[in-house]
């Protein structure tokens, strides 16, 4: 694979015509002469799922931990370029943990574009990442929030439920999306600090940002987990992390029986193999990264522009019906 960003062709497919578009494996949508006078916007292009995007093999590559999606390749597509809003959250306020980049950044792209205020956290060491979203918020015109901090300390995540919410001027929608992936081939080789370390982030974190959230929270407000196909199907080099997905699938079914009295609906989202930093700062072998997303029927791994409507769907009061679900989207694999 070059370095050239192989997703070039498909963004000047999605603005350079038919014959570009084709190109890239989408079919240029019918023109629709009433579909202004019945004030709708324009379509959304038809597009064949397995030629959109980079397939295996990858190029190796390796990043200290937590990893920048600016230094990716090929680079993640988030939305950046291609997500349409239809206003589905006018008016809403949202924080999302791990918001700087993978599935959390298309998620606040999404969420900005589709009318919501936004703020993210993420480590410091995001910062450069953390700012390319800020502009994309505000270049939606909604206003964006930085919370950097470690969300392994409860001290810090009760702080960010705070900040969020004076900034914001309240809070209802909750992404708890933040993850810490390591890959181990033995459970020898997974330490307490290791196996302690990826617990607190993906578990602890989770209860803690939401037990100081939900005093905020108005009814027909939302709650989103981030588990993975891994809470039903755990990769056996993932033990530890694995099975923190399969408390937050679960935490998520339970939360949402009792956050109905609330009229606060509670949902996870089980994505599979994403194209993100999680990937190449530790989460996998050189090896099985070079084949990433090769074993779905799609033949290649998700892009987080493509999960991003499932976060939408799920925040919007639209789906008024839909708690203590997880939504999958994977590829052809994977439960549920
Ligand atoms: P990502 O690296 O882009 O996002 C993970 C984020 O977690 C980081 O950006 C970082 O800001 C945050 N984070 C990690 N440790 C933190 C800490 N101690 N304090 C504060 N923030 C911290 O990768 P991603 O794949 O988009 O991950 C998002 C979620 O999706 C994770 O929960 C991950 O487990 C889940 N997921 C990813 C995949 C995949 O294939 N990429 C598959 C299933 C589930
Ligand atoms: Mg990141």
């Amino acid at each position: 694979m070059s370095n050239s960003n192989p997703f070039s062709s498909q963004r000047r497919a999605l603005v350079g015509g038919f014959a570009a578009l084709a190109a890239a494996g989408a079919t240029a949508a019918p023109k629709r002469a009433d579909d202004a006078a019945a004030g709708l916007p324009p379509p959304v292009a038809l597009r064949d799922p397995r030629e959109l995007y980079p397939k295996p093999p990858f190029q190796q590559q390796s990043q200290p931990w937590p990893g920048l999606a600016s230094k990716m390749t090929p680079k993640p597509d988030h939305g950046e370029q291609s997500y349409r809003g239809r206003n589905r959250l006018g008016g809403r306020k949202a924080l999302i943990t791990g918001g700087d980049s993978g599935i959390g950044r298309a998620a606040a792209i999404a969420f900005a574009r589709e009318g919501a205020d936004v703020a993210i956290n993420y480590l410091p060491a995001e910062e450069s990442d953390a700012q390319e979203v800020a502009k994309l918020i505000r270049d939606a015109g909604r206003k964006a929030v930085l919370l950097p901090g470690d969300i392994r300390e409860e001290t810090f995540c009760v702080k960010l439920v705070d900040d969020a919410v004076k900034q914001l001027g309240g809070l209802d929608i909750l992404v708890n999306n933040a993850g810490r992936q390591h890959s181990a081939d033995s459970i020898l080789d997974i330490t307490t600090e290791e196996f302690d370390w990826t617990y607190k982030t993906n578990v602890y974190a989770m209860f803690w940002i939401t037990k100081a959230a939900i005093p905020h929270m108005p009814a027909g407000a939302a709650i989103i987990n981030t588990a993975s196909v891994n809470a039903y199907d755990p990769a056996e080099n993932l033990l530890d992390y694995a099975s923190t997905k399969g408390a937050i699938a679960n935490f998520s079914k339970g939360l949402a029986k009792q956050m109905a009295k609330k009229g606060i609906r509670v949902n996870a989202v089980a994505p599979g193999p994403y194209w993100t930093p999680l990937q190449v700062s530790g989460g996998q072998t050189q090896e099985k990264l070079e084949k990433f997303g090769g074993d779905t029927p799609l033949g290649r791994p998700g892009q987080p522009a493509e999960i991003a409507t499932v976060y939408v769907d799920l925040a919007s009061s639209e789906s008024s019906y839909v708690t203590g679900q997880v939504y999958g989207a994977a590829g052809g694999r994977g439960n549920p």
